[in-house]
């Protein structure tokens, strides 16, 4: 039998769940029966795909399936300041739907099983991990923080952290608070963050090949910019991770 002590806290844990957490699943209202099953249900998890896309060598633009993976003529006659990005699916149905829980409705926990999702498309990318020695998040502005309680990428570059043992760090500042990147067009989503990041002071990018993390890919305007920033510090390498991507800019 447990001690009452680590009953009362059990019990009171229990309650709270109960009292902030929904019992039926948010995307097909199925009952919560499993014991570690939160806000989103097993088998809604279980529906995303977890294979990786075909897509760009570079710049991670998903193909049609049939279609090679090859370097895109835009990345040929432009390359970006990262080496790689890849993506784990596209930006719809039930991923997309997860990912503005977690970023939009405050479920925070959502971040580690959309973590595992992450880990377990992408964990075995070698050119992704080969000799990668830290892992950073995309930052967000404090006012934006205090809005929404968290960073979402900096939960994900976390917990990705530990899945695949790199060191995490907070590379980067967001120093300006720049308008919401959603309906801006390609030209104006590039001004709208240039310049916007600079790398944290005493932080330990030089050199060093750097994972960085964000949740959604639209134009890559933001990942673009805070890649040339850590290569303007030192940075030997970017390469970057993001949940999902939009193709609505194709
Ligand atoms: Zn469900
Ligand atoms: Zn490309």
């Amino acid at each position: 039998m447990r001690p009452f002590f680590e009953r009362y806290i059990y019990s009171f844990t229990h309650l709270a769940e109960l009292i902030f957490f929904p019992s039926y699943c948010l995307l097909c209202s199925s009952f919560l029966e499993q014991p570690k099953e939160r806000v989103v249900c097993r088998s809604c998890w279980e529906s995303l795909n977890f294979r990786l896309p075909s897509s760009c060598l570079c710049c991670g633009r998903f193909f049609a399936p049939e279609v090679e993976p090859h370097f895109c003529s835009q990345c040929l006659q432009n390359p970006p300041p990262f080496s790689l990005h890849l993506s784990c699916g596209e930006y719809k149905g039930k991923l997309k739907e997860i990912i503005l829980l977690f970023k939009y409705r405050g479920y925070k926990l959502l971040g580690r099983n959309l973590a595992y999702f992450a880990d377990q498309v992408l964990g075995n990318e070698k050119r992704l991990w080969w000799g990668t020695q830290v892992i950073t998040p995309v930052p967000i502005h404090p006012r934006r923080k205090k809005e929404r309680g968290f960073n979402q990428a900096q939960v994900l570059a976390k917990e990705l952290s530990r899945y695949e043992r790199i060191e995490f760090i907070k590379g980067l500042i967001k120093e300006t608070h720049s308008f919401p990147q959603a309906g801006l067009s390609m030209e104006e989503r590039s001004k709208n963050v240039k310049g916007t990041f600079s790398v944290k002071e005493g932080a330990l990018i030089k050199g060093k090949v750097v994972v960085l993390v964000d949740d959604v890919f639209t134009t890559g305007a933001t990942v673009k910019e805070c890649s040339s920033v850590l290569r303007k510090a030192g940075a030997q390498e970017v390469r970057v991770i993001t949940l999902a991507q939009t193709l609505s800019f194709l």
